[in-house]
């Protein structure tokens, strides 16, 4: 197996990669591969039931929110939160653009209505964020909206922003179920799969149900977010195998991991460590994101040299390291260390850099 420390599909964890494999030739429940199991049996209903009742208590989330399980991965929650929530009853609302994926959130939301940028790090290169007392939002507006951890550029907001009176609505894809969240100070959180929660396909939302009061009347109803609550999140076919491996893996986090503290001190101790190997490195290395809002989850960095972070990648392949090439709307290089990636495989990483810098400085 190689370290995989990509952005994208991030790693499964061995013990839920193993249950997946298993459960592909046939569950142990019901004799039948999970891919032949129809989203209508009582099999897939308790999933269902478990996936939510397993978010609720990892989270502490009361039924103020709805849980709902959405397809068309967090790009069309670009679109469906401005249509469900941009009402004329509110004032615009407002965006913070904070790095690649905010930007095209925000792009939309320009497609749809009327909105507001509220902060636009683009000027600075997206190497930091706004200080969580520098936002000027209109009270009136009807949402602030904004990225929790900036994937690309490898940016995170420590907690939640804080606009008193305003709903808040966080696109998480790359860092729900990393820490613990106060997740009650949100009207909205989603988040796709594909990173955290295992294959893409799945987009878990929560949503406070007063929030759901106000979506207009007349949407089409796969878009409208009342449609899966009141579907139990399976109005049309799910993605059955996606909600299954989300399942297994909130199982790993409460029952091998011990819950969302455990799984943040792992991950804090996962990136301070590539951190403080990056920064002894001095001059050699430049990582993108300024301090103090430096990811947890996605460190991007480069030798400042097409061909430099090249070589890197070739040593890095050499040890059986994967996935660390940067996006390729900034380049250079970022290692992805979600909570699957474990200490082991960040050591070997570090191991490596220190290495290649050694003999390449
Ligand atoms: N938001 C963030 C923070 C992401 O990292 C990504 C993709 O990596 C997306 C949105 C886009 O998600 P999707 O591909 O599910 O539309």
């Amino acid at each position: 197996n190689t370290l995989n420390f990509s952005a994208g599909p991030g790693a499964l964890p061995a013990t839920v990669l193993a249950q997946t494999r298993d459960a592909i030739v046939a569950l142990p429940e019901t004799g039948v591969s999970v891919l032949g199991m129809s989203h209508r049996s009582e099999w897939f209903l308790d999933i269902l039931d478990e996936a939510e009742r397993n978010i609720r208590s990892l989270l502490g989330l009361s039924d103020r929110y709805a849980v709902t399980f959405l397809q068309g991965g967090s790009s069309l929650l670009f679109a469906t939160v401005p249509m469900n929530f941009a009402t004329p009853a509110f004032a615009p609302p407002e965006y913070v653009i904070s790095g690649y994926w905010s930007a095209r959130a925000s792009a939309e939301a320009g497609r749809v209505g009327e909105h507001r940028i509220a902060w636009d790090g683009q000027r600075t290169g997206f190497r930091e964020l706004p200080a969580l007392g520098q936002l000027d939002v209109d009270p009136r507006t009807a949402y602030l909206h904004y990225v929790s951890n900036e994937t690309i550029e490898g940016l995170q907001f420590a907690a939640p922003v804080a606009a008193p009176g305003v709903p808040l609505i966080a696109d998480m894809s790359s860092d729900f179920l990393s820490k613990p969240l106060a997740a009650e100070r949100f009207s909205m959180i989603y988040a796709h799969a594909q990173k955290n929660l295992g294959p893409a396909g799945v987009t878990v939302a929560l949503i406070d149900r007063e929030l759901l009061e106000r979506i207009p009347g007349g949407m089409p109803h796969i878009l409208d977010f009342r449609t899966q609550v009141a579907h139990g999140s399976n109005y049309n076919t799910p993605p059955v195998f996606a909600i299954y491996v989300l399942t297994l893996i909130t199982r790993w986090l409460r029952d091998d991991i011990g819950g969302l503290a455990a799984m943040q001190r792992i991950n804090e101790a996962k990136a301070a460590r590539l951190y403080d190997v990056l920064e002894e490195m001095g001059d050699v290395v430049t990582i993108h994101a300024k301090q103090p809002w430096r990811s947890r989850m996605n460190v991007a960095f480069t030798f400042g040299d097409a061909r430099l972070d090249r070589a890197f990648l070739d040593a890095a392949k050499a040890r059986g390291m994967s996935g660390l090439e940067g996006h390729r709307s900034l380049r250079g290089l970022r290692a992805s260390l979600y909570n699957a990636v474990t200490p082991d495989a960040v050591e070997a990483l570090c191991e490596t850099l220190t290495e290649f810098a050694l003999q390449h400085a």
